[in-house]
Parts: C-alpha cells; sequence; structure tokens
C-alpha cells in the first residue's frame, strides 16, 4: 500500500475523483492559482518557525534537501527525543503521511507529549483546516506520536507590526485539541476509502457541481467539463442572484438565464434578462447626465494599487492591510482640458506616506474626486489617515468629495456583453470599444498589478526588468482612471 499524503487525503474529502486524478493523471492539473497561495504559505511559515521557537533551538526538517525516507527517519529520532521545537516534521502510519507544521515538546505531566500547531495563512479557522488536522493528528497518534494538544494557529487581523522582525502576536493560536480527537474514527474511514478510490484502475465517473469550488477551486475543471456545452447566458450572470432563487429557477429545468421566470427575478435581473433577450443595451442617458449634473466642476478620477501582506512587512501595518502603492489621477478641468497624473513606488520602502502627501497635492480642495466602487479608495484613503494623524483632515477632506461611478453605472446602463458585472472592465469595452485593457502589455487587472510589484521591489530583480515592470504599472493604472474618465463622458453627454 502506498502512503497517500495528507493533501490526497483532501483532496479525495473534496472529491473523489479529484483524488484519483491527482494521483493518476496530474498532468491535466491548471495549477495556476495556487503558486500565490504557496509563496504566501512559505513566508507565513518562516515567521511561525521565528514565533514558535524564539530561542532558535528548534530543528526544521527540510524535506527538499532530504527527501522523504529520510525526512521521516530524522523526523521520528527528534520526536523520540524531545529536545526541542520542531518544524516540518515527517509522520507515517497506517498508509498515510504528513508533515506537521509545528510540535512544541510539553514535559507538564512528566512525559514527553508534543504541543501539534497547524499554521495557516487566513484569519480564522475555517471548516478544512479542521479536517486537515484530523487527518494530522490521526497519523500522529497512529504514528505513537503523543500528543498533548492539537491547534491550528491563523492570522490575526488585528495585529499591528511595530519593526524590527518582531512578530510575536501574528499568530492567534485556537485549540481544537477535544473536538479532533473525536474525529479520528470518521479519518480512519475517509483513509480507507480514499485507498480504494487511488487503487481503482478507472476514474470515478462524477459529474461537476458546486463541490468543485469548494473548499477550493479544483485544478481538473477544465479537463471535467471538456465535453460539456454552457448556456451563452448561465444562471450565474444574473446579478446578486439569491441561492435559494437559482435553485428554484433551475427545478423549473432552466439553465439558460434568458429562459427565466419574470416572477423569479428582481428589477435589476429582469433588466439582464430582457438586454440578453434582445442584444440591445439598456441606457437611460437623461437619468444619467442628471444624476452627474449634481456635481460641479472640476473633476478628479482616482484609483489606488494597492499591496496586502500576510506578514507585514512595514512599520504601523497590520496583515492584509490594503496599502497603495501606486494611484493614477485624470483631472477634467472646467475648460475642458485634461491632465493625467500619477504617483507608483517601487522602492521596497513602506510607500504610504509619500503616496498620501502626493494625493493631497494633486487633489486640490475642491470638486468631485470619480472613483469606480468607491468604498475601495474611501477606506484606503481612511487608513492612510488613521496611520498620519498629521495629514488627516486633508485626507479625510477628500475622501468627502468621493463619487463612486459604479452604482451610477448600474442603475443606468447595461449591455448584455457585461454578463451580469458592471466592473469597469465588464463595462468600459461595452461603453468605449475603441479602449481595451486586453491591449495592455504585461499587467492587465489588479491581481497582475500586485504581482508585478512584489516582483519590482524584490531584490533579485534587475534595473531592467524594474523598468519594464514600472511602465506596464503606469499604463495599466492610466487607462483605469481614463476608462473612468470616458464612462463619466458618456454619461454626461459630452
Ligand atoms: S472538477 Fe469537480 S468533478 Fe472534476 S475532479 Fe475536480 S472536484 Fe471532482
Amino acid at each position: 500500500m502506498h502512503n497517500l499524503s495528507k493533501s490526497k487525503i483532501l483532496a479525495y474529502r473534496q472529491c473523489p475523483k479529484r483524488l484519483w486524478l491527482e494521483i493518476h493523471k496530474p498532468e491535466l492539473r491548471d495549477d495556476s492559482a495556487s503558486e500565490a497561495a504557496f509563496a504566501i504559505g512559505n513566508r507565513v511559515g518562516e515567521v511561525a518557525r521565528q514565533v514558535f521557537d524564539p530561542h532558535g533551538n528548534g530543528a526544521f526538517i527540510d524535506i527538499n534537501a532530504l527527501g522523504h525516507a529520510e525526512a521521516i527517519s530524522q523526523s521520528a529520532m527528534l520526536l523520540a527525543e524531545g529536545s526541542g521545537p520542531l518544524f516540518e516534521a515527517g509522520l507515517t502510519a497506517s498508509g498515510a503521511l504528513a508533515y506537521a507544521d509545528v510540535m512544541l515538546p510539553d514535559r507538564s505531566d512528566g512525559t514527553l507529549r508534543w504541543r501539534m500547531i497547524e499554521v495557516k495563512s487566513s484569519t480564522g479557522v475555517k471548516d478544512y483546516h479542521r479536517d486537515d488536522i484530523a487527518v494530522q493528528s490521526f497519523i500522529a497518534a497512529e504514528s505513537g506520536v503523543p500528543l498533548a494538544s492539537i491547534a491550528v494557529a491563523h492570522i490575526n487581523n488585528a495585529f499591528t507590526y511595530f519593526g524590527g522582525g518582531r512578530y510575536e502576536g501574528l499568530f492567534e493560536v485556537v485549540d481544537l485539541t477535544g473536538e479532533t480527537v473525536d474525529r479520528h474514527e470518521e479519518v480512519r474511514q475517509w483513509l480507507t476509502l480514499a485507498h480504494e478510490i487511488a487503487n481503482q484502475p478507472e476514474e470515478p465517473a462524477i459529474e461537476t457541481g458546486d463541490h468543485c469550488n469548494s473548499p477550493f477551486t479544483c485544478g481538473f475543471c477544465d479537463y471535467c467539463n471538456r465535453d460539456k456545452t454552457f448556456p451563452d447566458y448561465p444562471l450565474g450572470s444574473l446579478p446578486r442572484l439569491h441561492p435559494n432563487r437559482r435553485a428554484a429557477i433551475k427545478e423549473t429545468g432552466v439553465e439558460d438565464l434568458r429562459d427565466a421566470p419574470d416572477e423569479l427575478l428582481n428589477a435589476i435581473q429582469q433588466r439582464v434578462k430582457e438586454c440578453s433577450v434582445t442584444g440591445e443595451p439598456y441606457f437611460n442617458a437623461e437619468s444619467a447626465a442628471a444624476e452627474l449634473a449634481a456635481f460641479g466642476d472640476p473633476g478628479y478620477f482616482l484609483d489606488f494599487e494597492t499591496i496586502a501582506f500576510a506578514v507585514p512587512r512595514w512599520e504601523g501595518t497590520r496583515p492584509y492591510q490594503q496599502l497603495p502603492f501606486q494611484f493614477s489621477l485624470h483631472i477634467l478641468h472646467s475648460d475642458g482640458c485634461m491632465e493625467h497624473q500619477g504617483f507608483l513606488d517601487l522602492s521596497g520602502a513602506d510607500p504610504s506616506q509619500a503616496c498620501a502627501v502626493e494625493l493631497i497635492r494633486l487633489c486640490g480642495n475642491k470638486g468631485p474626486v470619480f472613483a469606480y466602487n468607491a468604498g475601495f479608495e474611501s477606506r484606503v484613503i481612511r487608513e492612510l489617515a488613521e496611520r498620519f494623524p498629521e495629514l488627516a483632515s486633508r485626507l479625510s477632506a477628500i475622501a468627502a468629495r468621493l463619487v463612486d461611478l459604479l452604482p451610477i453605472a448600474r442603475r443606468h446602463y447595461y449591455h448584455p456583453s457585461q454578463h451580469g458585472s458592471w466592473s469597469i472592465k465588464a463595462v468600459l469595452p461595452a461603453l468605449c470599444p475603441d479602449l481595451s485593457y486586453d491591449a495592455l502589455d504585461g499587467v492587465q487587472d489588479g491581481n497582475m498589478a500586485q504581482a508585478a510589484y512584489q516582483e519590482a521591489i524584490a531584490s533579485e530583480t534587475t534595473g531592467e526588468r524594474k523598468a519594464q515592470l514600472k511602465e506596464q504599472l503606469h499604463e495599466y493604472c492610466k487607462l483605469d482612471t481614463l476608462a473612468m474618465v470616458r464612462i463619466w463622458q458618456a454619461f454626461k453627454g459630452n
């Protein structure tokens, strides 16, 4: 019997077919979504070793350097000795294999036992963490490692980093000992069934469904959906469709939103349906213009690009706090002239204060500041105000001038090509087909902007590459605010 790793057992928990494919056809898996998560996990794991072993007495089992067999054998020796904390200790028993993030020796009752802590980069304990720790502690128990406690350590989002590489308090440790031990017999059954699936010659006949995206988007979706045909306008394109309503519509046998019964749709969903049926856009130009007429000139069009670190990098910041490293600002003057300004800091130092100062300088002190989904810009500006009290009143004044173009677009415009979305990337090509994010070189969305920023500030990035990334970021963010100007002009009737 081959050992099944913890990740394979958890793959079985999501879908037996996923486990089978992981083993027999791993080359079909799309891994692109997991790379960023992997990098975050590595950094969180690194800091966890520092936090749970402040004196540096522990041992790290480096599986890449040692290989599985040696990692398991060294772990067994160190677990028997109990001379200090162990990180990534290899455990194997009953046809299963796992590497424990943190094992802390505990001799409080006179014998050697271990406090098992699984480290997670989320800000709370999720249900799949409970499965994860149940599997891991089961393997430890089966292999004869006595456990004093079983816990999950997740990121404490109330933690503020005060510098100096000191991260005590970054993790919140949640004890799950009782409920986890109670699940060990359940885990034993999962393991038996998972082995049966792994050993069967044919792939299990399981249809795709909601389980393909829970708890994670499965990397085999393209493969499993390869022969399926999907409606041109799936029900999922109906905005804010409550799951119960969706289920009720599906019960009528309808898959395409164009056939959805009107009585099960609200007004905006009915508009989406009508535009999809006719192929014609909806545009209440008069109402859109009247709404925008309430805001005077000049007009500012603002968009931030932000970065959020699970492990805070700069003093005074919290985990996952959205910190602006760039903004783009188009200014439409009363005489109709348009000007573009912006801010971008790729030094790797905290860009926040310089960003705030530049924002204040460029935004003047009157006129609407348009943003798209302005709640985000409002939050970023308010957090800058909290961090820099000397700038707070001027930043708050800018936040008070924010006008959100998104709800205006939602109320007055819809094109069937938007497929139920009013994101700027959905509205722009419908309203202004001459402008396109697809034409941008490199960075084309917010996630790519964050990846470009991380690459640009990395010490190993060459000057040439950094200049290229700078140009890509500049062009991307500029397009975001130019798109807003063009949407505003179209709505205003200019
Ligand atoms: S895509 Fe869905 S059905 Fe296919 S393996 Fe993944 S979870 Fe299972």
